[in-house]
């Protein structure tokens, strides 16, 4: 199948995780895929992956978070693909190993809330800024930003990475509106738990912490890069050629639960604790 035969892709964190698995799909559908990443090694691998399946792939050094290397993006992907007709804004990730996510309103220094939201958020709206003129120019196009369920569910002590991912979904709903009448649809996506290469690493030394973690969903199962690049493509294609500002949650059911969202840890809770009783927790289930 070739639903993007003669389009140009462009994917932020194309390397690795979801937007590795996202560059392969589009380019075994047929697009021309540059993938724009921090990682050299890992982005040369998937290019070398996609080309040894028959796809077309190249790649480029490009941090997010720096206003040049997002024009010059769009620019290089242009110049030598002759066109630009999706762009996925997915790159995100962690600064000298230390996740940029965490922290409350006290403890985020401001230097973190600025880096987390350039990457998070400015580098979004900078991908559009540049991004636009081409797609207007081959008559419409495609972008599709990188939500999460925290867009809409709230961690403890994750300021930075909350307030951001609830900003892509308004940034979406914006700039589709703003570019519908472009022919651009600009659609979000707002993947649960999705086990890419680095949490694959995390969760081998810790086999039975991921099975609990699993179990929080309704579908008992944590998601895979795949499961969001089919997403992405879908929102991306012909079959989706109405839906436009929408934020498609691909969580397994996470989001769809109540206080369930937890049960299993809730049961667990109330086994250690019987006389406790947690609204909406397993143990109550039978009883609704
Ligand atoms: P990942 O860490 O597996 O891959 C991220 C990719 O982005 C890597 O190739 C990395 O090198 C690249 N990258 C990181 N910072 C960059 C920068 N500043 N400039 C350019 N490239 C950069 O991540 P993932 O789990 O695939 O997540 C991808 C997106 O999906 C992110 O926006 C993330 O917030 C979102 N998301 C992920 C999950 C999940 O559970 N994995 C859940 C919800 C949302």
């Amino acid at each position: 199948m070739s639903r993007f035969e003669g389009q140009v892709a462009i994917i932020t964190g194309g390397a690795l995780g979801i937007g590795g698995a996202t560059a392969r799909k589009l380019a075994s559908e047929g697009a021309s895929v540059f993938i724009a990443d921090i990682n050299d090694e890992a982005a040369a691998a998937n290019v070398e992956r996609i080309r040894e399946a028959g796809g077309t792939a190249a790649s480029s050094h490009v941090d997010v978070s720096v206003s040049e290397d997002i024009a010059r993006m769009v620019n290089e992907a242009v110049d030598l693909y002759g066109r630009l007709d999706i762009l996925v804004q997915n790159a995100f990730g962690v600064i000298d190993g230390v996740s940029i996510i965490q922290g409350t309103a006290l403890t985020v220094e401001e230097d973190g809330w600025d880096y987390g939201i350039d990457v998070l958020l400015k580098a979004l709206y900078l991908g559009a800024k540049h991004a636009i003129p081409h797609m207007r120019a081959g008559g419409g196009g495609n972008i599709v930003n990188l939500a999460s369920v925290h867009s809409f569910l709230q961690e403890p002590g994750m300021l930075v990475y909350e307030a951001g991912k609830a900003g892509v979904v308004g940034m979406t709903r914006q700039m589709a509106t703003d570019f519908g009448p472009d022919g651009i649809r600009v659609n979000a996506i707002a993947p649960g738990h999705i086990v890419g290469e680095g949490l694959a690493k995390m969760w081998e030394k810790n086999p039975s912490g991921h099975e609990f973690f699993a179990d929080q969903y309704p579908l008992r199962r944590t998601g895979t890069p795949d499961d969001i690049a089919n997403g992405i493509t879908f929102l991306c294609s012909a079959d989706a050629s109405f839906i436009t500002g929408h934020t498609l949650a691909i969580d397994g059911g996470l989001t769809v639960q109540l206080q369930e969202m937890f049960g299993a840890r809730q049961a667990e809770y109330i086994r250690a604790h019987p006389d406790t009783i947690i609204p909406g927790a397993a143990a109550d289930r039978d009883s609704v």
